[in-house]
């Protein structure tokens, strides 16, 4: 990891730990939070956040110094924040976790791009936006307040890594997923009881497979059920699994068996031939004069 990256992710773990103690953090708080982190590091981190406004220091009647997160909000409200910051701040506020391009703030705000590029560069220094990659297009840069998740169709969900498929990713949890079927199958197989029974016990929901990848840990992002059902989807689309609804709409999945591989005989036009009964070794229909025969042996 290079020294950018892990000033920029101590920055964000210490604005995180502000964030979840409104009445302020001491130095104690800190060195307690990160201890791995040299206190002259922290300070530095501290300094920037106090300059860009994403801090504000109190001090405590026992004369202690406290770090309080300041709403993003209230640092374009403040006196002496730019204009032409509060008029980007709002524009980006209404886009929500969509975000919103560039070119369609430069279009509502009506400032020229060199503008909006300082006033940009300002916000983002400040901690108050963020620049998001879209996985829609490449080199396309979404802005939101930096507090939000993007949304899905921004990142692409769990599948998507620095706007690129996961394809391996999905492979091995479709793998996971049919794995866990048909183990479901098996022991509902070998608890017997008949048919019926042993078909229903093999049904799984979305819930259950979920809980087994989430106990398997094979995932570094969080993935929620409707996440698995997508993944189960492609396990019944491989004609692996099979699903049914539920009364109140959600699914039930079974592992299959595959279809039987066909026999070599179906393949030949004898398997299709519509007088295959009138064929043998004698007589005038028979293999070594047939022509559709030869012809397909031939293409072969
Ligand atoms: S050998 Fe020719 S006639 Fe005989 S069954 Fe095959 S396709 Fe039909």
């Amino acid at each position: 990891m290079d020294t950018q990256t892990n000033d920029d992710g101590n920055e964000n773990e210490l604005i995180e730990l502000a964030k979840s103690k409104p009445d302020g953090i001491s130095n104690q708080d800190l060195k307690n939070h990160m201890p791995l982190v040299p206190m002259a590091d922290l300070t530095i981190i501290i300094n920037k956040l106090l300059k860009n406004g994403v801090l504000e220091l109190f001090k405590t009647k026992e004369n202690n110094l406290l770090y309080k997160y300041k709403d993003p909000s209230k640092r374009t409200t403040a006196k002496g924040a730019d204009n032409e910051e509060k008029i980007v701040y709002k524009i980006i506020e209404e886009a929500g976790n969509k975000g919103i391009w560039i070119r369609d703030i430069r279009f509502k705000s009506n400032l020229n791009m060199t503008q909006l590029n300082k006033v940009l560069k300002s916000l983002e220094t400040k901690k108050i936006i963020k620049a998001v990659k879209s996985v829609s297009a490449s080199k396309k840069k979404v802005y939101m307040l930096f507090d939000l998740e993007p949304d899905n169709s921004v990142t692409g969900g769990a599948w998507y890594q620095d706007q690129d498929f996961e394809s391996e990713f999905v492979d091995v949890l479709n793998q996971q997923c049919h794995r866990f079927l048909v183990q479901r199958l098996e022991d509902a197989t070998k608890q017997g009881g008949g048919p019926l029974l042993v078909r229903n016990r093999a049904y799984a929901s979305a819930t259950d497979v979920h809980k087994f990848i989430s106990d398997l840990g094979i995932s570094k992002v969080s993935l929620s059920v409707a996440d698995i059902e997508s993944i189960l989807y492609t396990v019944v689309l491989d004609n692996n699994a099979e699903r049914i609804a539920n009364p109140n709409g959600t699914f039930l999945y079974k592992a299959t068996n595959k279809f039987l591989p066909h026999p070599g005989l179906v393949k030949t036009t004898c398997g299709i031939c519509l007088i295959a009964d009138r064929c043998a070794n004698t007589g005038s229909i028979n293999p070594q004069a047939c022509t559709y025969l030869t012809e397909w042996l031939d293409s072969k």
